[in-house]
């Protein structure tokens, strides 16, 4: 069994759909494929959703108008029959329509949630119309039937593996199955979903369920790049990438890869291939996990972060200290991305900040408090770079125009990451694409 996912912009054309239908009954293997949706509908749904929870219902009502305008289009160019344009009218129809009901009911988190999860849902029922006008067999899956999250936010393997499994035998003979990327149901058995993005971390839970020969994250770009494509020119494409390397690069926001999308196929040990639709016979990236060389791989930076300096003379050198300010964190559940000490302060920083005021105000408690938002963590990533030569100074020659916050080198072999001020995030990654690669 094999897993391929295809993004937005793999789906977002009538004509990428057909391409799509081409790629998957190449060969005879066994496949789910996991579908995004249509590239800009999340964007949009977001926006309708954010409209509704400020209550500007009259601009959530123009954009569902927008968008079924949108996909009314889109279904014209899909399908060719009389039977299964009317077939992709109904599909429209109920989602629209649940569109329009949510105009008149409350807003609250749950709806959100729901609203959300319309795009993967007519993605794939239209991709089955499509489908089933072509005449390729196919069994079209619930993912909330299946998919789940915990209390935490955590994906359930083992209850994704039985639900999976139980789903898989039902249908035993059958040998494509399409599903949802990014959705799925939290503890209280709400619609949910795995955060932007999601699509990819569906495709490699899937993968590990059903243990997957390879795991497919098929897009629009040759792979991963050495450097973020649309800030850098002359980014190439990586042919090998470790689980640590891939992993690291997601994390510190490597866009192509959902940030938690690796472990999966760490843990279960299958690999991942990125490959790109609009050049189906490309190399791609290779992700599995061992690394193929030693040195710098790729550059990737991270935005909308929030760095927190606490300076404490008094209490820095105290056991505890450090434990204390650990705690805090813990209690809010925010994770900490770098820190930094000396005797005298210590610096961190962290990516969500919904409860930044809560942490300043116990932190408080500690020493003094400084914050920066705004800032951005590029890190340079490869096998063992810390033993590279000199590459601590070609990183600090190449960023000598550049104002760097922190710094931490060390813990991890494969990462260096930098903090900076987002306003110089592109500068950055230009200059260090130049002292690095060129
Ligand atoms: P999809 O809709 O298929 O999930 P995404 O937009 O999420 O696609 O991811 C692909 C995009 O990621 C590329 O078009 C590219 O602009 C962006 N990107 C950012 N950093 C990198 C990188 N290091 N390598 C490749 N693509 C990257
Ligand atoms: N559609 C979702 C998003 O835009 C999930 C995904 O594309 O992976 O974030
Ligand atoms: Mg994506």
């Amino acid at each position: 069994m094999k897993v391929m996912k295809f993004g937005g912009t793999s789906v977002g054309k009538p004509e990428r759909m057909a391409e799509i239908s081409r790629l998957i009954t190449k060969e005879d293997e066994p496949k789910i494929v996991v579908l995004s949706a249509l590239s800009g509908t999340t964007n949009a749904l977001t926006e309708i959703s954010d409209s509704l929870a400020k209550g500007d219902r009259q601009n959530a009502k123009n954009r569902i108008d927008a968008l079924e305008d949108h996909y009314q289009a889109f279904i014209k160019e899909l399908v060719k029959s009389d039977v299964f344009y009317q077939k992709a009218k109904d599909v429209l129809a109920e989602h629209f329509e649940f569109l329009n009901i949510i105009l008149k009911i409350s807003y609250s988190e749950a709806l959100n949630k729901d609203i959300l999860a319309q795009g993967e849902l007519l993605s794939t029922k239209m991709f089955s119309i499509y489908l089933q006008e072509e005449n390729i067999p196919h069994v079209w899956l619930a993912a909330l039937d299946f998919m789940s999250i915990d209390v935490f936010g955590e994906p359930q393997v083992q209850n994704i593996k039985v639900k999976l499994a139980n789903l898989l035998e039902a249908h035993q003979g059958d040998t494509l199955f399409i599903t949802q990327g990014y959705i799925c149901r939290n503890a209280k058995g709400e619609v949910d979903n795995l955060k932007r993005g999601g699509s990819d971390y569906s495709a490699s839970l899937i993968a590990a369920a059903v243990h997957a020969s390879v795991c497919e994250i098929w897009t629009d770009i040759n792979g991963m790049h050495n450097n973020d494509p649309r800030i850098v020119k002359n980014t190439k494409p990586i042919q090998h990438l470790s689980f640590d390397e891939a992993a690291e690069l997601a994390y510190f926001g490597a866009k192509i890869l959902h940030p938690a999308s690796i472990w999966p196929a760490q843990h279960f040990n299958f690999p991942v291939r990125l490959l790109n639709t609009m050049e189906p016979d490309a190399a791609g990236t290779l992700i599995e996990g061992h690394s193929d060389s030693e040195g710098v791989k790729a550059i990737a930076a991270k935005d909308s972060i929030t760095a927190i300096k606490i300076k404490s003379s008094r209490m820095l050198l105290a056991y505890g200290f450090l434990r204390k300010i650990f705690e805090v964190f813990e209690k809010y559940q925010t994770s900490i991305d770098m820190i930094t000490t000396s005797e005298v302060a210590v610096s961190l920083t962290i990516d969500n900040d919904t409860f930044l005021k809560e942490i300043i105000k116990e932190l408080e408690m500690f020493g003094t408090i400084e914050t920066d938002r705004n800032q951005s963590i590029v890190s340079i990533v490869g096998y063992h770079i810390s033993k590279t030569q000199n590459l601590l100074a070609k990183v600090f020659d190449s960023l000598t125009e550049i104002p760097v916050r922190m710094v931490s080198f060390g813990g991890s072999q494969h990462n260096i990451s930098i903090l900076i001020s987002q306003e110089d995030k592109e500068k950055t990654l230009q200059l260090l694409n130049k002292g690095l690669f060129e």
